[in-house]
C-alpha cells in the first residue's frame, strides 16, 4: 500500500513520505497461497486469470460498505508486461488487447510506477498495483492481495485519518521486555477469543486482551499507542477485507507471535483480529465506523463488552505468563545483537557499492521507503527493498527486483533516523555501475539503481564508488 505521512520537520521538500509496502507478510508466511495451476501460462493468461478471480470476489458480495472492488483500477506486472484493467484514462503506453471476455490493456515491461503490491497514482487515477511475477502464487491469492490494495485506495479517499506516522515506528520502545510480554499475552487472549465457540467466552477473553493492552499502553508514550491504533485501522482493516475476500473469518497468528521489533506487521494481524471479534460482538461496527471514522477498533470492542459482566475467568496460566516473560526478555536482548550483526552483514555484502556523502546541513530527504523492509541497525537504517531520496541537488532511486538484490544503508543527519534527513547513503549488492558526466555532476546507473548528483565528483577504489558534493544543495 501507499500512504503519505506528514509530520513536523524542517524538510524543505514538505516531508511527505510515500511509504510503499509489500502486503500481507504475516499471512503469506503462514502458508496461504499454495500454487494451483497456471504456473506456465503467458503473462496475458495470468493477468486475465487474476482479474477473473477479482471479479469472482466482487460477485460474492460487498466486502465493506461502499467499497466497490471493481471501481478501482488494477495494474498487474507479470514479469514480462504490465496489464491494466478497468482504468478510465489509461496512459498511452497501454495498448488495447481485445479479447472476447475482457478489456485488457498492456504496456511492455514493468510500467515504472508499478513496483510493489501497493496503490499508486497511475495516469491521474488511484490504481491498485500487483507484482505477479511469481507463478507459485495462485491467481486466487493474487486477487485477495488486489482486494487488500484496492481497499487502501478506498481508505485514502474516504478515511484519510486511518494512517499511522511511519516515523514513529523508528522510535518505538522495543527494548522493553515487559511491554513485549504483555503484547504477547494480549495476542494469546485475542486468539482465544477468536477461537471461542460461545460468545460469552469470546467476550471474556476479549476483556482479558484489552486489559493487557491497557497495561501495555499505560507504559508507553501515547505516540506509540496512536501509531498502533492507526495502523490497525489502515493495515488491519485492509487485512480484514483481504481475509473476507478469501472467505475466511479469522486471521492466523504465527507461531511465537511476532518479533520484538515487528510492531507494524503485528498490526496487520491484531487489526484484523479485532475486526472479526467485532463482527461477532458488535455486528453493526462496520456501518458505525463508516459513519464515524474517528473510532479505534480496540475502543469499539471495549464499548461492546465493558458492561457485560466483570469477573474474568479467562486468564493465562502462571506458567504461560512466566514463559512469555522469559521469551520476551530473550527476544529483547537479542535485538541489539541482531542490529550489530545486520550492520556487519551489510558491510560484507559482495558486489559493487555506491556511497553518497552530503553535508549535514544539506541532507537528502526520504521520498519513499518500504516500512516493512526497513531495519534499524548499528549506525543507521537498512532498506532492503526500495528507497527514494532527494534534495535539490541529488536524487537516488533504489528498487530491489529479481534482477538486482540490493540493500541501502542510510545514516541520519539528525536525531531521528530518517526525518531529520540523510547525510550518507550507501547502496550495496550492485552490478558494476556506469558513471557518466551529467552537467556539472554525474549520473550513476546499475540494475535497480538510478542516481543523479549535481555539483559532484566521484572516486572509485576497488568496487566502491564514493561520491562527494562540491557545492551546497538545498
Ligand atoms: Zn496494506
Amino acid at each position: 500500500m501507499q500512504r503519505f505521512v506528514s509530520h513536523p520537520s524542517r524538510n524543505p521538500l514538505s516531508l511527505s513520505v510515500a511509504a510503499i509496502l509489500m502486503i500481507s507478510s504475516w499471512s503469506a508466511a503462514s502458508g496461504q497461497g499454495a500454487p494451483t495451476g497456471n504456473l506456465q501460462g503467458s503473462g496475458l493468461e495470468r493477468a486475465i486469470a487474476i482479474e477473473r478471480e477479482v471479479s469472482g470476489i466482487a460477485a460474492r458480495g460487498e466486502l465493506w460498505p461502499g467499497f466497490d472492488l471493481l471501481s478501482i483500477p488494477l495494474a498487474i506486472y507479470t514479469g514480462e508486461e504490465t496489464y491494466l484493467f478497468r482504468h478510465p484514462a489509461p496512459p498511452q503506453e497501454f495498448e488495447l488487447v481485445p479479447r472476447q471476455d475482457a478489456w485488457v490493456r498492456r504496456a511492455p515491461g514493468r510500467y515504472p510506477s508499478v513496483s510493489a503490491n501497493t496503490s499508486v497514482d497511475l495516469g491521474g487515477v488511484s490504481t491498485a498495483t500487483l507484482m505477479a511475477e511469481n507463478r507459485a502464487i495462485s491467481p486466487a491469492r493474487c486477487a485477495e492481495i488486489a482486494a487488500h490494495e484496492s481497499f487502501h485506495v478506498f481508505q485514502r479517499a474516504h478515511h484519510p485519518s486511518w494512517s499511522g506516522n511511519e516515523g514513529d515506528l523508528f522510535l518505538y520502545p522495543t527494548e522493553e521486555a515487559g511491554g513485549l510480554a504483555l503484547r504477547r499475552m494480549e495476542s494469546v487472549a485475542l486468539a482465544n477469543a477468536l477461537a471461542a465457540s460461545e460468545d460469552a467466552v469470546a467476550r471474556c477473553w476479549a476483556r482479558t486482551a484489552l486489559g493487557h493492552r491497557a497495561h501495555r499502553f499505560a507504559a508507553i508514550d501515547s505516540t506509540f499507542s496512536r501509531y498502533e491504533r492507526a495502523t490497525e485501522l489502515n493495515e488491519g482493516l485492509a487485512t480484514y477485507v483481504e481475509l473476507r475476500a478469501a472467505e475466511r473469518v479469522s486471521p492466523v497468528c504465527p507461531p511465537g507471535e511476532f518479533g520484538a521489533t515487528a510492531i507494524r506487521e503485528r498490526c496487520y494481524w491484531s487489526g484484523a483480529a479485532l475486526g472479526f471479534l467485532l463482527d461477532r460482538l458488535r455486528p453493526d461496527w462496520v456501518t458505525e465506523l463508516e459513519v464515524n471514522d474517528r473510532g479505534d477498533l480496540d475502543l469499539m470492542l471495549h464499548e461492546a463488552i465493558a458492561y457485560i459482566g466483570s469477573d474474568s475467568i479467562c486468564k493465562l496460566s502462571r506458567a504461560e505468563s512466566d514463559r512469555l516473560f522469559e521469551e520476551a526478555k530473550r527476544d529483547v536482548e537479542a535485538v541489539s545483537t541482531q542490529r550489530a550483526a545486520a550492520a556487519l552483514a551489510f558491510d560484507t555484502l559482495p558486489g559493487w557499492r555506491v556511497t553518497v556523502e552530503l553535508p549535514t546541513d544539506a541532507p537528502l530527504w526520504p521520498q519513499g521507503f518500504d516500512p516493512l523492509n526497513v531495519q534499524l541497525v548499528d549506525g543507521g537504517v537498512l532498506h532492503a527493498r526500495m528507497l527514494t531520496l532527494a534534495n535539490d541537488q541529488a536524487r537516488l532511486e533504489m528498487l530491489d527486483t529479481s534482477a538486482a538484490d540490493l540493500v541501502a544503508l542510510t545514516v541520519a543527519a539528525g536525531a531521528h533516523p530518517l526525518w531529520n534527513g540523510i547525510s550518507r547513503v550507501t547502496v550495496a549488492g550492485l552490478g558494476q555501475p556506469e558513471v557518466t558526466p551529467d552537467g556539472d555532476g554525474l549520473r550513476v546507473t546499475a540494475p535497480g539503481l538510478e542516481l543523479r548528483v549535481a555539483r559532484a565528483t566521484s572516486q572509485t577504489v576497488g568496487q566502491q564508488i564514493q561520491i562527494s558534493t562540491t557545492g551546497k544543495g538545498r
